[in-house]
């Protein structure tokens, strides 16, 4: 246990305290405290299999849950404990989510904190560590990203959208990658928080956005007519020219405004929700469409969300494949369609991995489907070949 690199995330200082003290006699020394999940994460070793962290679910600014999506974004290699006062469903939750995302999930405790529990967790932890291999993850630098935004590095895959009942075709979402020349194609865990960081997050959407809408016109010109949902990222909202500039970007180019979907994630969507709903009002107002993304992993404040124009919910999809076998996701799953139904919006389940989660969806009223069970993100060439196939099956 001497080995390993412990991070506890808390906002409660006399928590801290306590798990330090645990985590010094189990003889752990590389032990770092913080109050801020946003703070200390950006400081994390990724790519360090001996590395844990153990944190609070209920934490104001950045919550666990979202923490456990990060570390999943990130490729976290190293092992994860949540604590927590809440029921064992909500447990139950955080643990799909964090094996949705290839995490690994050493187990959750209660409070106050079981310290034997806690050392078996460590000392199983320390043994699977010894046996792992290094797996490199690949992050570019700042430099490398910046470069490569001026040297059409960045390229959209598309991934397709399904009608759950005519199976017709509707739509695409737009998803980065990252054309590297020794690396090859890049997937967004080895960019996207590196722009965060470093203020390119605004140059990388616009650029996703105008490659999409000119994407849009080459398969309107071979009688494609889809919508394309991009993701933004909430630094887009927070300019008040937004809204403007996107319009006349879409006019100049020839793409009806209402083809077009945004999808901002549920945890930005709660954070930010002043700054950012006069850019939204005024999206809305010019006809383009907004989508929640990532829906049912943050605990969002269901009167905020009604007083935006959001016409879209896509449940995250931690919670679609397999659904029909887990009540928790069930009922996740469930509650959210009927809510955003409820709200007169359409409602979209990604991460269909099979025939039955298909089903599910379409049983639990899902409008739209999205998957590897349809088709995998592909270059935009490809897609008019690929909808002509779909259309046979
Ligand atoms: P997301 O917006 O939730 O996108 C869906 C992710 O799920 C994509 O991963 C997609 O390839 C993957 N996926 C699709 N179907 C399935 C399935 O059936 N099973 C599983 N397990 N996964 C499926 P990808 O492309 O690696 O993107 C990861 C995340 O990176 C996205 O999650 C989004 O949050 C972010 N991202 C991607 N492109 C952009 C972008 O242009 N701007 C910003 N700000 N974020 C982006
Ligand atoms: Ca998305
Ligand atoms: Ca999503």
């Amino acid at each position: 246990m001497e080995k390993l690199s412990v991070l506890v995330l808390d906002d409660d200082d006399f928590i801290l305290d306590v798990v330090h003290v645990m985590l010094k006699s189990f003889g752990v020394t590389d032990i770092t405290c913080d109050t801020s999940a946003a703070m200390a994460l950006p400081t994390l070793d990724m790519d360090n299999p001996r590395s844990v962290v153990l944190c609070d679910l209920n934490m104001p600014e950045m919550d666990g849950v979202e923490v456990v999506r990060y570390l999943g974004q990130q490729g976290f290699c190293g092992g994860v404990i949540v604590f927590s006062g809440e029921d064992s469903r909500l447990l139950q939750t955080v643990a799909e989510i964090g094996r949705a995302h290839h995490l690994r999930l050493l187990g959750a405790l209660g409070k106050p904190i079981d310290r034997q529990a806690l050392s078996r967790m460590l000392q199983n932890m320390a043994k699977d560590a010894s046996a792992l291999h290094h797996r490199p993850h690949v992050t570019l630098s700042a430099a490398e990203l910046r470069d490569g935004l001026e040297n059409d590095a960045l390229t959209p895959y598309f991934q397709p959208q399904v009608d759950t009942l005519s199976r017709r075709v509707i739509g695409v979402e737009a998803l980065a990658r990252w054309r590297h020349p020794a690396k090859g194609i890049l997937s967004p865990a080895a960019f996207i928080s590196v722009a965060e960081q470093n203020a390119l997050i605004a140059p990388l959407t616009e650029r996703m956005i105008t490659l999409s809408l000119r994407q849009w016109q080459l398969w309107n010109a071979a009688g494609l007519d889809l919508t394309i949902s991009v993701n933004l990222s909430m630094h887009s909202l927070t300019r008040l020219d937004f809204p403007e500039r996107l319009v006349a970007e879409a006019q100049s180019i020839g793409v009806p405004l209402d083809r077009l979907v945004l999808e901002i994630t549920e945890s930005q969507v709660s954070q930010d929700i002043l700054v950012s709903s006069d850019v939204l009002a005024r999206l809305c107002l010019k006809r383009v469409r907004l989508s929640i993304d990532d829906f049912g992993t943050a605990y969002s404040n269901m009167e905020k969300l009604q007083m935006l124009p959001f016409s879209e919910l896509k449940i995250d999809q931690a919670f679609i494949h397999g659904a029909a076998k887990k009540p928790a996701s069930y009922a996740i799953v469930k509650s959210s369609a009927d809510l955003g139904r409820d709200l007169g919006m359409k409602i979209v389940a990604e991460g269909v991995e099979t025939q039955e989660d298909w089903d599910c969806a379409g049983e639990l009223g899902c409008d739209l489907i999205q998957g590897y069970f349809i088709a995998r993100p592909m270059p935009g060439d490809q897609m008019p070949g690929w909808v002509r196939s779909w259309k046979w099956r």
